[in-house]
């Protein structure tokens, strides 16, 4: 079972995705009524200390329930995914690479469906990931990565009872560290560039080499052709 982060991961940081939602979360940080500097204060805690920074929101703020979509509707929505990603046949080869008779390919977001969706579609990657696991921000106590409940739920979905059968990569060190603790059997930490976190609001700076926790760590998706050979196609 091969579980997949999409943002980061199944396209390159250099989009600077992640820097035009960071900009969007701070907005609507502002919009609750948070002073901008108490607002990118919290924007940055929640984001380390939740994994997602709406999921700080909803612990802390009485933010009413409809707030986790209008979140969605506001940063990650408005987003010009269209301008901003392009698909890569390399991409779509890796993943049709894999042989579908050893390994089920499923998605697992910190993000609603619809930015999930969108992003696969723009990839033309959708038809190779059988579902996408995602965070129901209509749920005022939805649970994300790098939650254990988030990993254990999204097992539950797929009717996997195994841990030593899930292989997951994240851009996220916590994510995967978080996988690894619940005996996931192998971690992949994608670090572009040797960057430590393709996020400008990651965590500190690490030596990549010393990534603690994890299986391997990738800087570019390629590698997973070597890292997990054991479920590619036999081109032999
Ligand atoms: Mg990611």
């Amino acid at each position: 079972m091969v579980w997949l982060d999409i943002d980061n991961t199944l396209y390159p940081a250099s989009t600077r995705i992640a820097e035009a939602m960071t900009q969007r979360i701070h907005a609507f940080f502002v919009s609750l009524g948070l002073p901008d500097d108490e607002a990118h204060k919290l924007h940055m805690h929640y984001y380390k200390e939740y994994g997602l920074a709406l999921r700080g929101l909803t612990r802390h703020h009485d933010i009413g329930t409809h707030h986790g979509l209008e979140f969605d509707k506001a940063c990650d929505q408005t987003l010009p995914l269209e301008q901003a990603l392009a698909a890569d046949p390399a991409v779509r080869k890796l993943l049709q690479d894999i042989d579908r008779s050893k390994a089920r390919v499923w998605a697992l977001t910190n993000a609603y469906i619809t930015h999930a969706s969108r992003v696969l579609d723009i990839l033309n990657l959708r038809d190779q990931i059988e579902e996408i696991i995602y965070c129901d921000y209509s749920n005022p106590t939805f649970s994300c990565k790098p939650e254990p409940e988030f990993f254990t739920e999204a097992m539950k979905k797929a009717g996997v009872t195994d841990n030593s059968r899930c292989l997951f990569i994240d851009d996220s060190l916590p994510n995967c560290r978080a996988a690894k603790k619940l005996g996931w059997h192998h971690v992949v930490w994608f670090c572009e560039d040797g960057r430590a976190g393709a996020h400008m609001h990651a965590a500190p700076m690490e030596n990549p080499k010393a990534a603690e926790g994890v299986d391997a760590v990738i800087s570019s998706l390629e590698e997973l052709r070597d890292v997990w050979s054991f479920i590619f196609t036999d081109k032999s």
